[in-house]
C-alpha cells in the first residue's frame, strides 16, 4: 500500500516537474515569440484598475520615455472614438464569459499624430468563483495589413483604368437610393446610362493604347460635369453610368445630361492624336415601382439603346413601351447571329444599265434574309442592328464571297457576261479592319476574277475618315485594281475636298434625289450638279432608284453614265440574273416601255 502510495507520489512529482519544465519552456517560448513578433504586452489589474504597458507597447506608439497617465486610460484614452465602443464590447464579452479569448482591432493615436491600426489579444485570469481579476495580453501593429486590406477593398469596387467606382459599387449606391426612396415614399434621383459611340472603331484603328487613354480622359471629363453629391461609374468597356442624387426638378437632369453629351463631344487629344467621339445617353428617373437598382439600370440601358438606334449622339428618356421594342431589337440581334451561321442569308442582285447602249452594265449585290418567323426581311430592318453589333463585318464578307462565286459562275455560263461589273456594298466597319483589303484580294483570286470587275460601294464617312486603317485599305484596294464607288452620294457630308484625295471611280446618286427630281427643282439641280461634278472629275456617275421613264430621260439628257432601278429590273435572285443576262436585253434601244 505504502509502496503504492510512494509510487503514486513519485509519479505525481515527476509529472509535476515535467509540467513545470514544459511551462518554463512555454513561457520562454512565449516571451521569444512576443519579442520575435514585435508585439507589446499589457497586463491590467482589474481590482486596482491599474495597467502595466511594456516598453515595446509604448515604443510602438512613439511613447518611449513619455509618462503615460496612470490606469487603463493610458490605452483607452488614445483609442479612436469610432473604435472605442467596439473595444469596450469585446472586453465585456470576454470578461463575462461570452468569448474564450479577448480580441479586437482598433486605431490608437501615435505620438506623431497618426492613427495606427492595432490588434489586441488577451486572456482573463479568474478566481475560484470564476470572477476575473486580471486580464493580460499582447498588442500588434497591423497598420500595414489594414492598408493592404483597404487597397484591396478599394480595388474591388473601383475601375483601375479610370479610377471611377465600378458596377458593383454603383449598384450598391443605387440600391441604397432606391431603398431610401421606399422609406421616404418619394424618389428624387435619376440615372444616366452613357455609352460611347464608335469606341470600337477608335480602338481598332488607333490602337488600345489610345483607346485606354480616351476612356480615362472621357471619365475625367464626365466627373467634371457632375455635382459633389452625384456619382459617376464605369460599368465596363465603354459604358458609364451617373447617379444624380437630390433631383428637385426633372429639367435639371435633362440639362445635366445635355451638358455631359456636349462636353464629351469636344475633341480629345490622346498621345498627341486628336480623337473625337460622341456618346448616347439613356435617362431614367427614380420611381417607387423599381424594386432595386438593377431594374432601374436596365431601363436606363434600354433608353440608351434607343438613343443609339435614333442615330446616336443624343439623350433619350426611358419610356415604358421601350421594353417591348428593345426586346424585339435584341431578339433580332440574336436571330441575325443565327442567320449568319445557319445560311438563312442570301444575296440578290439588281442590274444597272448603260445609259448609252441600253445593255446591262453590271449587278449590285444586295443581302436578303429569310427569317424563320418574319419571312423575307430587307436590309433596312436589320442593317442598323448589324452595324451596331459589328455583325456587319461577317455579313459583308459573306455577301462578298457569295457574290464573287455567283459572278464567276455567270462568266462561264453566260455569253457576254464577261464585261459586266459586280458591285458590293461594304460597311465603314470593314475599313477599320487591318485585313480587309487582303480579304478582298484573296476572295478575288479564289474565284479567278479580275479585280477591275469588282466595285465596292462605300459611304462618304469611310472616305472622309482619317484613320490609318481606312487609308491603307483604300490604297491597297486601288492598287490591286478594285474600283471604288461612293454610295448615296450627296446625303452625307457637304465637303467635297476629299474627292481629290481618295481613289474613287464612281459616284452613285442617292435614290432620294432621283425620286424627287420631277417634283422638286432643287433636287433636279442637285442631280445635274452631281453629274457635271462627276464629268469634271472623270468619275462614272450612276443614278439609283430610277422608277419612271421621265426620270430616265432626264438622266440621259444630263449625261448620267448608268441607271439602276425598278424601271429596268426588280431585285433578282441568282437564277433570275441568269435568265435576264442570258437574254441580253437592250433596255433603252428597245424603248423604256418594254422594261417598264
Ligand atoms: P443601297 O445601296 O442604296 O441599295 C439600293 C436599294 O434600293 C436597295 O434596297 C434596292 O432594293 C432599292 N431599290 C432598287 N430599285 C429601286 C427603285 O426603283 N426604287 C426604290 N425606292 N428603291 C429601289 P435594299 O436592298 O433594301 O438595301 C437597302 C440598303 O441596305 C442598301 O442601300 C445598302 O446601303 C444596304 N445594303 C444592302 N445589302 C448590303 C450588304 O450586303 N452590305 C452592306 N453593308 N449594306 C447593304
Ligand atoms: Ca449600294
Ligand atoms: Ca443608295
Amino acid at each position: 500500500m505504502l509502496f503504492l502510495a510512494d509510487r503514486a507520489t513519485r509519479d505525481t512529482l515527476k509529472r509535476l516537474s515535467q509540467v513545470r519544465k514544459a511551462l518554463r519552456e512555454s513561457d520562454e517560448r512565449y516571451a521569444l515569440a512576443v519579442r520575435g513578433a514585435n508585439d507589446g504586452l499589457w497586463d491590467w489589474n482589474l481590482h486596482a484598475d491599474d495597467i502595466y504597458l511594456s516598453p515595446r507597447w509604448l515604443e510602438m506608439l512613439g511613447l518611449e520615455g513619455a509618462q503615460p497617465p496612470p490606469g487603463p486610460s493610458a490605452w483607452l484614452g488614445r483609442v479612436h472614438p469610432d473604435d472605442l465602443p467596439g473595444l469596450h464590447r469585446a472586453l465585456d464579452a470576454h470578461l463575462s464569459h461570452q468569448t474564450t479569448q479577448f480580441e479586437h482591432e482598433h486605431r490608437i493615436l501615435h505620438a506623431d499624430g497618426s492613427w495606427r491600426w492595432m490588434q489586441a489579444r488577451g486572456l482573463a485570469v479568474r478566481d475560484d468563483l470564476a470572477v476575473p481579476h486580471r486580464i493580460a495580453g499582447s498588442l500588434s501593429d497591423i497598420t500595414a495589413r489594414k492598408g493592404a486590406e483597404q487597397a484591396l477593398a478599394h480595388a474591388a469596387c473601383h475601375d483601375a483604368l479610370t479610377a471611377l467606382p465600378n458596377r458593383t459599387l454603383f449598384l450598391e449606391q443605387l440600391d441604397s437610393s432606391v431603398s431610401e426612396a421606399h422609406r421616404a415614399g418619394a424618389a428624387h434621383f435619376a440615372v444616366l446610362f452613357i455609352d460611347m459611340d464608335r469606341f470600337k472603331a477608335v480602338n481598332d484603328s488607333l490602337g488600345h493604347h489610345v483607346g485606354d487613354g480616351l476612356l480615362a480622359a472621357f471619365a475625367g471629363r464626365l466627373r467634371a460635369c457632375l455635382g459633389s453629391s452625384d456619382m459617376a461609374a464605369r460599368l465596363g468597356g465603354d459604358e458609364f453610368a451617373v447617379l444624380i442624387r437630390s433631383v428637385a426638378e426633372r429639367s435639371r437632369v435633362d440639362s445635366v445630361a445635355e451638358r455631359i453629351r456636349a462636353r464629351l463631344a469636344e475633341r480629345f487629344v490622346i498621345s498627341g492624336r486628336e480623337v473625337s467621339v460622341t456618346c448616347s445617353i439613356g435617362v431614367v428617373f427614380g420611381d417607387l415601382a423599381y424594386p432595386d437598382g438593377d431594374a432601374m439600370l436596365r431601363d436606363a440601358d434600354l433608353a440608351m439603346y434607343r438613343a443609339k438606334s435614333l442615330g446616336k449622339d443624343r439623350c433619350e428618356p426611358f419610356e415604358l413601351d421601350l421594353r417591348d421594342q428593345v426586346i424585339a431589337q435584341r431578339a433580332l440581334e440574336d436571330d441575325l447571329r443565327d442567320a449568319l451561321s445557319s445560311g438563312a442569308l442570301s444575296v440578290a442582285y439588281q442590274p444597272s444599265v448603260d445609259a448609252r447602249t441600253g445593255a446591262i452594265a453590271g449587278f449590285e449585290a444586295l443581302v436578303r434574309w429569310a427569317h424563320p418567323v418574319r419571312g423575307w426581311l430587307s436590309p433596312d430592318t436589320f442593317m442598323g442592328v448589324a452595324e451596331e453589333t459589328g455583325l456587319v463585318v461577317e455579313l459583308d464578307r459573306f455577301v462578298l464571297r457569295r457574290a464573287l462565286e455567283d459572278a464567276c459562275a455567270w462568266r462561264s455560263e453566260i455569253h457576254g457576261a464577261r464585261s459586266t461589273c459586280l458591285s458590293v456594298n461594304v460597311s465603314d466597319h470593314q475599313f477599320q479592319r487591318a485585313d480587309f483589303a487582303d480579304f478582298v484580294v484573296d476572295a478575288l483570286s479564289a474565284c479567278s476574277l479580275p479585280a477591275t470587275s469588282l466595285s465596292l460601294e462605300i459611304g462618304e464617312r469611310t472616305l472622309m475618315s482619317d484613320s490609318p486603317y481606312a487609308r491603307a485599305n483604300l490604297a491597297r484596294l486601288h492598287d490591286a485594281g478594285v474600283r471604288l464607288a461612293i454610295d448615296d452620294f450627296g446625303t452625307g457630308y457637304a465637303s467635297l475636298g476629299y474627292l481629290h484625295r481618295v481613289p474613287v471611280d464612281t459616284l452613285k446618286i442617292d435614290r432620294s434625289f432621283v425620286s424627287a427630281m420631277e417634283s422638286d427643282p432643287a433636287a433636279a439641280a442637285l442631280v445635274a450638279t452631281i453629274v457635271s461634278l462627276g464629268q469634271g472629275l472623270k468619275l462614272r456617275v450612276v443614278a439609283e432608284g430610277v422608277e419612271s421613264i421621265a426620270q430616265s430621260r432626264a438622266l440621259m439628257r444630263l449625261g448620267c453614265d448608268q441607271m439602276q432601278g425598278r424601271l429596268f429590273s426588280e431585285v433578282l435572285d441568282a437564277q433570275g440574273v441568269r435568265a435576264l443576262a442570258g437574254a441580253s436585253p437592250r433596255y433603252l434601244t428597245m424603248g423604256p416601255s418594254r422594261a417598264a
